[in-house]
């Protein structure tokens, strides 16, 4: 894994104008400048193992770093324990598929709060992971690490506080910082650099961080949280991008930026873009 850039730019899933297969996918990332994707297996995983071990050695020739978004019908928290053990074996087959594609980060939205307090939700969840964690070891699969993301909905486990404790519990779990679900959540908190400042010196505290993996978007948001994802360009929506990667160029971390607006790859390089105009000042 080569993570010594300081800021890795990259798209959720493939590129828009892009035809090609998957495993090639890499080449086009980096012929345009960008050197960080996120696989979507957000609706299930669905790749087997030869190609997604051709994603890897794709990635490694043109020096892209690879992250997966396990799928989104994941609730480790849940009531139903059935739909706890589809979760935990989603996140199971994730990790298989992430090892054969040298995914340095798992994605994965922990859950709901349903009927549950926010802390029994999280002790369930964690009891769920356990179970992962067991699953695992007793499968031989041991290069992972996960990384549960802030979420944008208040029903939705995942506020800073709960993904730096599930960070704190389990080894191999790193965080994932959606810094635009962090201001939806909020009903938008983060305004300036020092609302970035906060959050960086609260996971500096409190978690052992050498490479940060950060989620971007500007969004739209109502009283329950996110609403949707908007361009770049839609300045109207937050958060505010310059402060963000002023802030992560100063942090003592090296990070990656992975762009979910709906012009994931093209707002990717415009971040990347901005990033080098701050750097040369
Ligand atoms: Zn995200």
């Amino acid at each position: 894994m080569v993570m010594t850039k300081k800021v890795r730019f990259g798209p959720a899933g493939n590129p828009i104008d892009y035809k090609g297969k998957t495993p090639e996918v890499c080449d086009y990332l980096a012929s345009e400048g960008l050197d960080a994707y996120e696989y979507q297996a957000t609706y299930g995983v669905r790749i087997s193992k030869k190609p997604a071990q051709e994603l890897q050695e794709n990635a490694k020739k043109n020096k892209v770093l690879i992250s997966m978004h396990a799928p989104y019908y994941v609730n480790l928290s849940s009531s139903d324990s059935k739909v706890i053990d589809r979760s935990i074996q989603r996140l199971v087959q994730s990790a298989q598929v992430a090892e054969w594609m040298g995914a340095y980060r798992i994605v994965f939205h922990p859950g709901f709060y349903t009927k549950y307090t926010p802390e029994i939700a999280l002790e369930k969840c964690k009891q769920s992971i356990a179970q992962i964690l067991e699953q695992l070891n007793e499968k031989g699969i041991k290069n992972f690490i996960f990384s549960p993301e802030t979420s944008g909905k208040k029903s939705q486990l995942g506020s800073l506080e709960e993904i730096i404790n599930l960070c704190q519990t389990f080894e191999n779990f790193q965080p994932t910082i959606d810094f635009a679900h962090l201001h939806a959540r909020s009903g938008g908190s983060i305004n300036s650099r020092e609302d970035y400042q906060k959050i960086v010196d609260e996971l500096d505290q409190e978690l052992d961080i050498n490479h940060l993996h950060c989620h971007f978007a500007r969004i739209e948001f109502g009283s329950s949280g996110e609403r949707k994802h908007h361009k770049l360009s839609q300045k109207e929506y937050g958060p505010p991008v310059k402060p963000l990667l002023q802030i992560l160029m100063e942090s003592g971390w090296s990070s990656t930026i992975i762009c979910e607006t709906p012009l994931i790859d093209r707002d990717a390089l415009k971040l990347k873009n901005c990033f080098y105009e701050i750097v040369n000042i």
